[in-house]
This record gives structure tokens, sequence and C-alpha cells, in this order.
């Protein structure tokens, strides 16, 4: 479609930019190379991970700005209530023409992240004298809930909290999301590789958000008593928010970790259960690797963590490679499709 004689759809882009450090940053493009400058102003201004939502969030709504022939210092809030309304949300009234046909509307979750990042935006540029009314309109606040003051330090002097207007209703949830009865023997019963079954074990004991079991690493895992950092007693894994993983998998909290006397101290600590733990105890390389290792490599069965590289292993991958893979350090792996979870990583030449 055009307006204005130029071609508006699929205009703008997500530009990703790999720093030498291995971080990915983001910001948006001009179909001219040229550096949308509020995009990136604004997602300079976002954590680690959060950049990466909000860009493709902030893309499709540039997009739509073109299309609907308004620009970020015209918009007015009731065109941001129809955008959203284009997007998923519930909308009393007309909102004139579709946006993003063929594709399913937003759900909850991502209806509240859009409105989250139009918000960031619009506020960002009223710093910066850019449509100061909308910015003033966005900066409402409303009485805050009996949650609120329990989960604020001082909450009993709350006077008020931040609102979005353009956020969706809160749903209230009143049981937890829970798996099926039954559901993780059937998927284990249904799994034949080692690596698959341990990442159910892993998740469904665990709790580990995705990215967090993929960012693990082998220096993350204190799965026997007594481990050297004193954090907790029994075994347990340190979650680390990192960016420069190969397999770019991050941590979503960013809770503070140290690397102190070859041992990893602080992140988000987690118990491990029994079932997570190998039958041999010692479980951790007696002596920790040179460097840290990617989980995903660890739970890969095809290539040694030192070569691997990339995207993590895909499951059917897994089972691949036939022979055992023994690495430098005197750890090995077992064949997959033969082996359980537990006996993914054991130490070479030990008897099980
Ligand atoms: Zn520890």
């Amino acid at each position: 479609m055009r307006v204005g004689g130029r071609l508006v759809v699929g205009q703008l882009r997500v530009q990703e930019i790999a720093r030498g450090d291995g971080r990915v940053c983001y910001t948006i493009m001009d179909t001219d190379c040229t550096l949308v400058a509020e995009a990136d102003g604004f997602l300079r201004t976002c954590a680690a991970g959060t950049d990466r939502t909000y860009a493709y969030v902030l893309v499709d709504h540039l997009r739509w700005l073109r299309f609907a022939g308004v620009t970020v210092e015209s918009v007015s809030l009731e065109d941001l209530r129809h955008y959203m309304a284009a997007l998923g949300a519930h909308y009393p009234g007309p909102f004139g023409l579709p946006w993003r046909e063929g594709k399913r509307p937003y759900g909850h979750s991502a209806l509240k992240t859009a409105a989250a990042c139009l918000k960031g935006f619009y506020l960002h540029l009223g710093t910066h004298g850019v449509n100061p009314a909308l910015a003033e309109v966005l900066r409402t606040t409303r009485l805050p809930t009996r949650a609120d003051r329990r989960r604020a330090m001082l909450g009993h002097v709350l006077h008020s909290m931040p609102a979005n207007p353009l956020a969706p209703a809160e749903r209230v949830r009143r049981h937890p999301k829970m798996l099926p009865e039954d559901a993780r023997d059937l998927l284990l019963g249904a799994l034949s590789c080692a690596r698959d079954r341990m990442v159910v074990t892993w998740l469904a004991d665990g709790g580990f958000r995705i990215g967090e079991l993929c960012g693990l690493r082998l220096v993350d895992l204190h799965l026997r008593e007594q481990a050297a950092c004193g954090q907790c007693r029994g075994p347990h894994v340190h979650i680390c928010h990192r960016e420069n993983n190969t397999n770019r998998a991050r941590v979503k909290t960013k809770t503070p970790w140290t690397w102190q006397d070859n041992t990893v101290c602080g992140g988000t600590v987690r118990r491990a259960s029994p079932a997570m733990i190998p039958p041999t105890s010692n479980t951790s390389p007696p002596s920790t690797p040179p460097r840290p290792l990617t989980a995903c490599s660890w739970s890969a069965c095809t290539a040694p963590p030192e070569v691997s590289r990339g995207p993590p292993q895909r499951p059917a991958a897994c089972c691949a490679g036939p022979q055992p893979v023994v690495r430098s350090d005197g750890w090995s792996r077992t064949p997959a499709g033969t082996a359980s979870p537990q006996q993914c990583w054991t130490p070479h030449g030990a008897t099980r």
C-alpha cells in the first residue's frame, strides 16, 4: 500500500547490532538504511532483553503510524487506542482500517507489553519536547491497591501508582498455570532422547524459564552438599544473567552475581531436586573448567561444548551422534537414546 506516493508497509525494520564483547543490541532502521532517531534513543534506554522485545513492538507501531498517515509529533491518545484495538485490544467502537491482516490478534500479555512499550516511548519523546501533550496524558496515576501496598516498601504511605491508559484490564487468575496431572510422566515416556528427558525433568522440578535453562553453564551447577559458594546447604543451581552466551540465551531476572575463588556466587539460587541430580552424586566437574561452558552445550549430545556455536541444538540433532564425546578435561558424554537424563554427563572412566 502507498501513502503519499511512498511504500509504507514493511518500510521499517529491526536491526541487530553485534558488539565486540558478544552483546547484541537492537535498533530500528529505515529503508534507506538511516537510523530512526526517536526509536533508537528510546531503545538505548531499555535494559538488555527488553530492547529486543520493544524493538519488534515499536517497529510495528511506527509502520502503523505511516499507514495511518500520522507522525509521532501529531499522534493522540485516541489514535493510540485505535492502534491497540487493531492489535487485538477491546475497543468500544470502530477503529479504522484493519491492520495485521491474516495474523492472530495479540494476547493479554502481548497487549500489556505493547502498552508498556508505547507509554515508555512517548514519555521518552515527551522529555525531549516531542508531543508533550500526549506524554502528559499518558502520565496518569491510580489509587494503590492492597496488593500494591503489600508489595512496596513503605507501602502504607503510598498515595498513587503509575497507570497506563493503553493497558488492557487486569485479569485475575484464580489458580496458577500448571501442567495437567500425569503430563510429565507422559512426556517422559514419549521422549527417547536423554537430553529431552532431562530438559523436561529440569523444567518441571526447577521451575526454570527457558532462557534460564538454556543459559546455564557448568560452573553454575552446584549439585552437591556444602558447595564452596556457601549460599545453600543442599544441591542448587545459580541462575546468572549473561550477555555473551553463544546461543543468545539470556536470563530475564538480572540478580547480581560474582565470580569469586573459581566459584559462582549470587544470581538467583534455586534448589535442585533429587531427580535433577545424577546418581554419581559428584555431578559437577571436580576441577572447574578453564572457561565457562554454555548450558545448551552441556545438554546437547552431538558436539563438545568447546566447539559448539550458534543456535541451541535441536532435539532431533541430539540423537545423531552415536559415539561418545570425550572432552579434554576428562569428561565424556553418553550417546543419546540409551542414556537416562542423569547420565548425560559423567566423569570419563567413572563406573556407574
Ligand atoms: Zn552455589
